[in-house]
C-alpha cells in the first residue's frame, strides 16, 4: 500500500500530487538525442558559464531506462525517427520532451523529403525551443516552462486527456 492509499484523499491529495511534482521538475534525468550542430550549443547550456545543473537536470544518463527528460537535439530524418521513437518508447515514465532547435520543431530550413517536419510526428512533445541554434538563455528558458508544466500538469495522461500528444498518435488512438 503506497503513502496515498493511506492519506485521506479529500483533503491531502491535491497538496501530495504537488510535493511529487516539485520533486520531479528539480531531479530530471536526460537523454541527450544529438544529432547536428544544435549540439554545440548544448553543451555551451552544461558547462560552467550558463551552468544548466542550476535547474536539476544536469545528470545525462546513455540508458533512456534511466531517463525521463528526452532532448532532441538537431535535425531527424527519416532514417532516425525510428530510433528516436524506440528511445522514447523506452524512457522511464512519466517522461518529458523538449524539441531544442528549429531542425527538431519543424525540420529547419531542411524543407525536403529526407528529414522529418517537426519531431512532433514522431512523438509528442511538450517544450519547442526556437532558434538555429537557440541561445543558451532560450534552452534554460525552455528548461524552466518545462518545469512550470510539471508543477502545473503533472505527467502526461494523467487527466486521461492528453494535450501533447502528437498528431499521428491522436488519430492512431481515434480508430
Ligand atoms: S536548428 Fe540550425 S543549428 Fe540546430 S541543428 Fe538545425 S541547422 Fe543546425
Amino acid at each position: 500500500m503506497g503513502i496515498k492509499d493511506s492519506l485521506n484523499p479529500a483533503f491531502v491529495t491535491t497538496k501530495l500530487d504537488a510535493v511529487i511534482n516539485w520533486s520531479r521538475k528539480f531531479s530530471l534525468f536526460q537523454y541527450p538525442f544529438v544529432t547536428a550542430c544544435c549540439g554545440m550549443e548544448f553543451m555551451a547550456v552544461y558547462g560552467a558559464h550558463y551552468d544548466g545543473a542550476r535547474f536539476g537536470a544536469e545528470i545525462p544518463r546513455f540508458s533512456p531506462r534511466q531517463a525521463d527528460l528526452l532532448f532532441v537535439v538537431g535535425t531527424v530524418n527519416h532514417k532516425m525517427a525510428p530510433v528516436l521513437k524506440r528511445v522514447y518508447e523506452q524512457m522511464a515514465e512519466p517522461k518529458w520532451v523538449v524539441a531544442f532547435g528549429a531542425c527538431a520543431a519543424s525540420g529547419g530550413f531542411y524543407q525536403n523529403y529526407a528529414v522529418v517536419q517537426g519531431i512532433d510526428r514522431v512523438i509528442p512533445v511538450d517544450v519547442y525551443i526556437a532558434g538555429c541554434p537557440p541561445r543558451p538563455e532560450a534552452v534554460l528558458d525552455g528548461l524552466v516552462e518545462l518545469q512550470r508544466l510539471i508543477q502545473d500538469e503533472g505527467p502526461r495522461g494523467m487527466t486521461g486527456i492528453n494535450p501533447r500528444q502528437s498528431k499521428e498518435e491522436l488519430l492512431l488512438s481515434r480508430d
